[in-house]
């Protein structure tokens, strides 16, 4: 028998802020950079794109492939104490728990930081039943949490999914033809319903 319900909820940016600890990270990798002795053009480029990250806490599109596993592990490692929780949302979890509900915390990061991520979660006490985290980064992220959700949704007679990502959203909705999936958008302390 499928199980009633669960949340699912993306972290970073959903249900923690991870603006500072970017910007921090990017900073850090700006010096290595800078440190080094001889600098290409594609350094250069990196050093363009981190100040874009520094200004904007996060990182542009096309940043570089090379430096982009450092730079998260910095800010998820390093500065894993700066990510500031999304506390409506967390408060809003943990009263829908206590009404019996399940919550998935569905996460691109990476098994890679599954430590850094639990230990976040406890910090704010959050009752959550599983994270679930990629073992590599071959897929895409949307296409990675499509394949997860798509696999809850065989698993629980209802789904509701929260995400900072609209274009995740919508990746979801139009590759995945369900009706028992709820949608929502989420924008720090505002949550919209996205429908199909
Ligand atoms: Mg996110």
């Amino acid at each position: 028998m499928k199980k009633l319900s669960a949340l699912v909820s993306d972290f970073d940016d959903t249900l923690f802020f991870n603006k500072t600890a970017l910007v921090s990270a990017a900073k850090d990798l700006c010096d290595i950079i800078l440190g080094g002795e001889k600098r290409s053009d594609e350094d250069y480029k990196t050093l363009n794109d981190l100040e874009i990250t520094i200004g904007e806490g996060k990182p542009p599109k096309g940043f570089s492939k090379k430096w982009k596993s450092q730079l998260y592990t910095l800010a998820y490692v390093k500065y894993s104490g700066k990510l500031l929780p999304n506390e409506p949302l967390i408060k809003y979890f943990n009263g829908a728990l206590n009404e019996g509900n399940e919550l998935i915390i569905l996460s691109a990061r990476g098994e890679e930081f599954r430590k850094q991520t639990e230990e976040l979660l406890n910090l704010y006490e959050l009752k959550y039943n599983k994270v679930l985290l990629p073992e590599n980064h071959e897929l895409k992220d949307e296409e990675w949490k499509l394949l997860e959700i798509k696999k809850l949704s065989k698993e629980y007679a209802h789904l509701v999914l929260f995400e900072d990502k609209e274009e995740n959203i919508r990746y979801i909705i139009n590759n995945l033809k369900s009706n028992n999936i709820e949608f929502y958008l989420v924008n720090k302390a505002i949550i919209t319903c996205i429908n199909y």
